[in-house]
């Protein structure tokens, strides 16, 4: 597979709250453009010098819009507890961060996903991400203002619940603030986290519990994490009309227990969630 995948290097790295998130994005190493993509689709990743026990590409959400094709960006973690005894690092990840200087080669192929705004025309779309699942979303919003920059309206609504573990994993925070703060463009922004009580940070303009309990709250479901879940005083009202069969779609990304989670909450409430007009659009990343 290695054989069909193009030649990029890492074009820029920066990392989010610790050491162990990072935004980071390749440019082709011919300088030619990256073929078109949808937001929400994913490119597959690999470098030459992966663990032997699993050479195999992995799967990255593009954060980028897909109106820039010069470099493309992913939002990724480091995970630490992959690898072949399940206690190392991620055999991935373990090394792309070994790759996070300017100019490291890395090897990509692309695009694929059906994970796209196209798969429904109705116009609540809640987007819930836990962790590095909020980078789809971020290339749907960014595309979605760049079209509403162009026309000057948006017909549709978008709101973004990110869940995490403590605020500093709040990617794309400002970036996302600032877009739900223009108040014609129907976008709005809910971080939240799920240790508050741990986060020396958190404070109550974020809101707190875990992204699915958020979800559960709006639907006046009880909570199944530890923490009662609390939104922003600031998003008081965003919560409200978000549970409508008729007009709300829902698109989940990341953990697949929250993806599990909130799929059962939203079936018997007559969200259609398999086959063509799904209303429950889900990308599972592991
Ligand atoms: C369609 C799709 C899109 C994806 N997009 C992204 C993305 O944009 N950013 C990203 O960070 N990952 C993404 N992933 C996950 C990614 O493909 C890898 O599985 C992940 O980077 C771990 O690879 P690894 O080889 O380092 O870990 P492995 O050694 O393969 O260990 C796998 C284990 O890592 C854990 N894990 C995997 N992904 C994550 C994650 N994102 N957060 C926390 N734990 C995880 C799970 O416990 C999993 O069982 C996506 C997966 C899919 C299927």
């Amino acid at each position: 597979m290695r054989d069909r995948m193009e030649e990029a290097y890492i074009s820029h790295w920066e990392t989010v709250g610790s050491n162990d998130l990072a935004i980071f994005r390749i440019a082709r190493s011919d300088d030619q453009l990256f073929w078109d993509f949808k937001a929400g689709q994913y490119a597959q990743l690999a470098f030459w010098d992966q663990p032997e026990y699993d050479p195999r590409p992995r799967q990255f959400s593009i954060a980028s819009t897909p109106s820039n094709n010069s470099e493309l960006e992913f939002y990724a973690v480091l995970v630490r507890e992959g690898g072949e005894d399940g206690k190392s690092l991620g055999s991935f990840t373990g090394t792309l961060w070994n790759h996070q200087a300017i100019g490291s080669k890395i090897l990509v192929m692309g695009p694929a996903g059906r994970f796209d705004l196209t798969r429904t025309d109705l116009k609540q779309v809640v987007c819930v991400a836990t962790g590095t699942g909020l980078a789809p979303f971020v290339s749907m919003v960014r595309e979605q203002h760049e079209l509403y920059r162009k026309t000057k309206s948006f017909d549709r609504q978008i709101t973004i619940i990110h869940g995490v573990s403590y605020s500093n994993e709040l990617g794309y925070r400002d970036e996302l603030e600032s877009l739900s703060a223009d108040n014609d463009f129907g976008f709005t922004y809910i971080p939240t986290v799920s240790r508050p009580d741990q986060d020396a940070d958190y404070n109550d303009s974020i809101s707190c519990g875990r992204a699915n309990d958020l979800v559960r709250l709006l639907l006046n479901e009880s909570h199944s994490g530890r923490i009662t879940p609390v939104p922003a005083k600031s998003i008081n009202n965003a919560l409200v009309g978000l549970d409508n069969p008729q007009q709300a779609a829902y698109y989940l990304c990341g953990n697949p227990e929250m993806i599990a989670d909130i799929t059962s909450v939203l079936e018997p409430r007559g969200y259609q969630i398999k086959g063509r007009g799904a209303q429950v659009i889900t990308e599972d990343y592991w």
